[in-house]
């Protein structure tokens, strides 16, 4: 069993030490609580419990903390993929809610598994999800000075189970000041996928991480029988080629995890019941 999570990437320039430290402790927490849950549950579940508990903290941009689009509102993305049943599950812009990553989770059942803007809307209020209020303080402030982004704070979590069940799951508030309508990668393939050999989540520059199908061609190269690290270092060389930006965490069905980063840096903590390490 093993899990890693990611807190998106920290920009030096506009983040203080203090910060980190904070971002770090708050990851350091949420991966002991989530191998926990780990120990009696899917890695599916997990991946969504690990992701909900970041969409909780205001540090990271997913759930409360979200980044403000250029009109003035939060809409969110979230993603999951069960390795398992091969089901990618998503929202795309949805708003006003707690947990993106609870309404992708309850899609996995339905015939039409990746909903956007007001029909994302509409099918979290048929799951009896109540309307919460995401913005904070400091993410008007950044709005209202213009500020392009206070770092890139994506979540995402990747997990292997008991059963050697690997699942993947994803969240975002965008990148903030992005066109309304805008497309993140994190509710598509490019930026979360998983299938019974790997299981990839990203951040970054969502336009980047969708022109190199970043997740979906890493957990390909797993498949057709690349090594993990093999995989990452090609597809991070085809990103490199046109100078995009992303990071991306990942785990395969034996256990192996990695993790790579075009610029510096992606936020980061892995556990495996032994050795806890939290990275930035
Ligand atoms: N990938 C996200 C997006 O482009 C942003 C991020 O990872 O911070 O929507």
């Amino acid at each position: 069993m093993k899990l890693i999570i990611h807190g998106g990437f920290f920009s030096e320039y506009t983040q203080s030490e203090e910060t980190k430290i904070l971002k770090q402790t708050a990851l350091k927490e949420i991966i002991q609580k989530s191998y926990q849950y780990l120990l009696l549950n899917s890695a599916m579940d997990t991946a969504v419990f690990a992701v909900a508990l970041m969409e909780d903290d205001p540090l990271f941009n997913a759930g409360m903390g979200s980044q403000i689009q250029k009109d003035g509102k939060i809409r969110m993305s979230a993603a999951v993929m069960d390795g398992c049943t091969k089901r990618f599950s998503g929202v795309l812009n949805i708003e006003s809610i707690q947990h993106p990553i609870h309404v992708a989770k309850s899609l996995q059942m339905e015939s039409d598994r990746v909903l956007g803007g007001e029909g994302a809307n509409v099918f979290a209020a048929k799951t009896g999800a109540p309307f919460f209020n995401v913005e904070t303080i400091e993410r008007r402030q950044e709005y209202q000075n213009r500020l392009i982004s206070s770092g890139q704070g994506t979540v995402g979590c990747v997990v292997l189970d008991k059963e050697g069940r690997l699942a993947a799951a994803t969240s975002t508030g965008g990148k903030g000041f992005e066109l309304s309508g805008r497309i993140s990668d994190s509710a598509t393939v490019a930026g979360n996928y998983a299938n019974d050999h790997c299981a990839i989540s990203c951040t970054g520059v969502g336009e980047d991480i969708v022109s190199c199908a970043l997740a979906a061609k890493i957990v390909t190269r797993v498949t057709d029988g690349q090594t993990i690290e093999e995989a990452f270092k090609k597809s991070f060389h085809e990103l490199k080629v046109f100078d995009g930006f992303a990071g991306a965490i990942g785990i395969d069905a034996h256990g192996n995890m990695y993790h790579k980063e075009s610029h510096p840096n992606i936020v980061y903590a892995s556990f495996d019941g032994l050795e806890l390490c939290v990275f930035q």
